[in-house]
């Protein structure tokens, strides 16, 4: 048993999260609680409290895509942290699914479901910019 348990030991040594994967994965559970709850809250989704909004005019096409942006915003952080859990399953979790480096500790912490380091997450945003 000792061995065994050494060789998991072993092998998931290099990964920052080991300690924390249980602990990870509440957490990630935590914000998709939250992210699916403010999609299933079928109130509106505009808030007074939101800035910005006054910029536009109160039109009805402008509070339609506001409500499209912000709703989509949130769908693709509910897959952003599904995806997280799938890697912290597989072991894969805290890599860049790009080129595989270890992702930044800290901006890990500020967002567990980050799938990007920062020099591909920047590439991708940058590209995304140019679109
Ligand atoms: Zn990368």
């Amino acid at each position: 048993m000792d061995g065994v348990l050494l060789q998991t030991v072993e092998a998931l040594e290099g990964s920052l999260f080991v300690a924390g994967a249980g602990e990870m994965w509440e957490l990630l559970q935590a914000q998709k609680e939250e992210v699916a709850r403010e999609i299933l809250a079928d109130g509106p989704l505009v808030q007074e409290s939101v800035g910005g909004l006054q910029e536009c005019e109160p039109s009805e096409s402008c509070i339609r895509d506001f409500e499209w942006h912000h709703r989509k915003t949130l769908e693709e952080r509910l897959r952003a942290l599904n995806d997280a859990q799938d890697r912290l399953m597989d072991g894969g979790y805290g890599r860049c699914l790009e080129c595989g480096e270890q992702i930044n500790a800290k901006r890990l912490a500020a967002d567990p479901a980050l799938s990007l380091c920062l020099n591909c997450q920047t590439r991708a945003e940058s590209l995304n910019f140019s679109l």
